[in-house]
């Protein structure tokens, strides 16, 4: 399998900070192990930025652990950093982080609200389930999919990096030739709705279009928050 792919952050039309991180932060290709994902920060002045740099560092050093396992390390890391310095404490983050296997394995490791998509000829599926109060609500059956979408509530995270003992969504699936998948922070999916996604991704020559026409989507529709994209092609 070969994968190639791109990234791309930006911080909105509103936003004065960007407290995203995507990794890999430069294009590239090879046939994996590849780590691939976004983190969102969150805590104020600049804390919400130590958390999401810490939480990424941490979650792509050099290893054999899965994806899983990284995010668990990561929000030791998070923690850690914010029990020695007061001023950084409360900060969090999401993180959704993909490992491609050279055999065409996707793992995922996830907490929060940023997401992994896969698009497979027209139809694009999300892999990850957000970990918000209006997502449990959808599953209890209490709000409708499009009530989540408006609800006033609907950033309120259930688990971040950050705030103690975290459970680590793990998902595994496999990729093959032809597949897209993109890995992006909710500064995108808050924006643009799942079926102008679908299409964006679909019509891009390569990740590197897709990344920034997703991007200029979500600042089209107004750029409220940060925006991070990571999209990686599987080629034969
Ligand atoms: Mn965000």
């Amino acid at each position: 399998m070969k994968y190639v792919w791109a990234s791309g952050t930006d911080k909105g039309k509103l936003r004065d900070a960007n407290e995203d991180v995507v990794f890999p932060d430069v294009a590239g290709s090879g046939p994996g192990p590849l780590l691939a994902g976004v983190a969102d920060g969150m805590g104020g002045h600049v804390a919400g930025e130590v958390a999401s740099t810490v939480a990424m560092e941490t979650a792509t050093r050099p290893g054999d652990e899965s994806p899983a396992e990284r995010v668990r390390l990561a929000n030791e890391a998070v923690l850690q950093a914010a029990a020695e310095r007061p001023r950084l404490q409360g900060m969090g983050t999401t993180m959704t982080l993909g490992r491609f296997l050279p055999d065409g394995t996707l793992e995922l490791g996830h907490v929060g609200d940023s997401r992994a998509y896969l698009l497979r000829g027209d139809e694009l599926e999300q892999l990850t389930t957000d970990h918000t109060v209006v997502e449990e609500l959808v599953g209890l059956g209490r709000i409708t999919r499009e009530e989540a979408a408006q609800h006033p509530r609907r950033h309120l995270l259930t688990r971040s990096l950050g705030l103690g003992e975290v459970e680590v969504d793990e998902v595994v699936t496999d990729v093959r030739p032809g597949d897209r998948v993109l890995v992006c922070s909710d500064g995108l999916t808050e924006m643009v709705p799942d079926d102008e996604i679908r299409r964006l991704l679909a019509e891009a020559p390569d990740p590197e279009a897709a990344v920034w026409t997703l991007i200029e989507a979500a600042n089209a529709a107004g750029g409220v928050d940060n925006v991070s994209v990571v999209v990686v092609d599987v080629r034969p």
